[in-house]
């Protein structure tokens, strides 16, 4: 079957009624890299660059940093990659980062908000990728946003490094896109606000199904409890998919569920054009996308979505079914 997938991996992305779905994957050592042109995937749509500094024993210098994203460059070969700053805390841990016990970690001091407390690890992390990217393009995300101005902070530090790149003559990136991981509700009711200073928004599914219905997602007696097939979740993801269409801003979701083909199909009817992924995923979304009438899905979707329905699973089997 893996066999058949990779002899797949340059069939394009498109779904029968003509609709291009963009496939990245999601990396976070190196050793991910090369999956990237067994898959045929686009580009990196999550580096999660909190992943080689938790299997570290001390905190990396600027060095350090800037040697292994510019490996990354080097294995992209070409091919985007959009880099998260660091998501620690939570269920990340990083062993020498000194850190409190938090009876609520995943709500608790964690990504953005430790980086805008400690402004010197924020700003060596973006020295880091500039000088990696040497005068490539650099696409950059920022995780666990909950409201403007948090991002408007992390943009000021990510200036800072641009000037301080430019006064001592190093190349700059030859395109700069900024982003956000769209993790907290909140930033639903912020949308008009915030998509003025993002160039492209990726929804980390994980967090935002755990958040949306205060549910911990690492809690197995909740495993099944709540689910991304329910109206909410999906009438919120097609909130989403709206306003950024509305406003030219590129989306994507890079969370767990954009790996499962039934979830996949779901997001891609109501709006969403760009997957993020673990590679083994690729194929096999890419083969649902191919047969998928996304049209006809939009169409069923949208009567659904006021349903009292826990989910839609069996709905969206069904439609599977009906449609093969
Ligand atoms: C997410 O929350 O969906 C996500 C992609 O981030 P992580 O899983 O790294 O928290
Ligand atoms: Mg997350």
């Amino acid at each position: 079957r893996l066999a058949a997938y990779a002899r797949d991996r340059d069939l394009p992305s498109v779904t029968c009624d003509g609709a291009n779905i963009t496939l990245n994957m999601n990396a976070g050592l190196l050793i991910d890299m090369p999956h990237l042109h067994e898959t045929g995937a686009c580009g990196v749509g999550l580096y999660r660059t909190e992943v080689p500094f938790m299997v570290r024993s001390e905190y990396p210098d600027v060095k350090v940093q800037a040697d292994l994203y510019a490996r990354v460059y080097e294995q992209a070969e070409g091919k985007p990659v959009v880099f998260r700053t660091l998501d620690i805390g939570g269920d990340k841990v990083l062993p020498y980062f000194q850190d409190q016990a938090e009876e609520n970690p995943a709500m608790g001091w964690r990504a953005i908000r430790v980086a805008l407390d400690r402004p010197a690890m924020l700003r060596q992390q973006l020295r880091a990728m500039i000088h990696a990217a040497n005068g490539q393009p650099l696409a950059i995300m920022f995780p666990m946003i909950s409201d403007v101005q948090e991002l408007l902070n992390a943009k000021k530090a990510l200036n800072k490094e641009l000037d301080r790149a430019k006064d001592r003559g190093l190349s700059l990136p030859s395109d700069l896109s900024v982003g956000i991981m769209f993790e907290v509700p909140s930033l639903a009711f912020q949308m008009d606000a915030m998509l003025p200073h993002v160039d492209f928004i990726s929804i980390g599914s994980n967090d935002l199904l755990q958040f949306f219905f205060a549910s911990d997602r690492g809690n197995p007696r909740l495993d099944k409890r709540y689910e991304a097939l329910s109206p909410a979740f999906l009438s919120l993801i097609r909130l989403i998919a709206d306003k950024c269409r509305e406003k030219g801003v590129s989306l994507s979701v890079c969370g767990e569920i954009a790996g499962d083909p039934l979830h996949a199909m779901a997001l891609i009817g109501v709006g969403i054009r760009q997957l993020s992924m673990s590679p083994r995923s690729i194929g096999p979304v890419r083969s649902m996308v191919r047969t998928l009438d996304a049209k006809a899905l939009e169409a069923f979707l949208a009567v659904n979505l006021d349903s009292p329905a826990h989910s839609l699973r069996s709905l969206l089997i069904a439609f599977a079914k009906d449609h093969k």
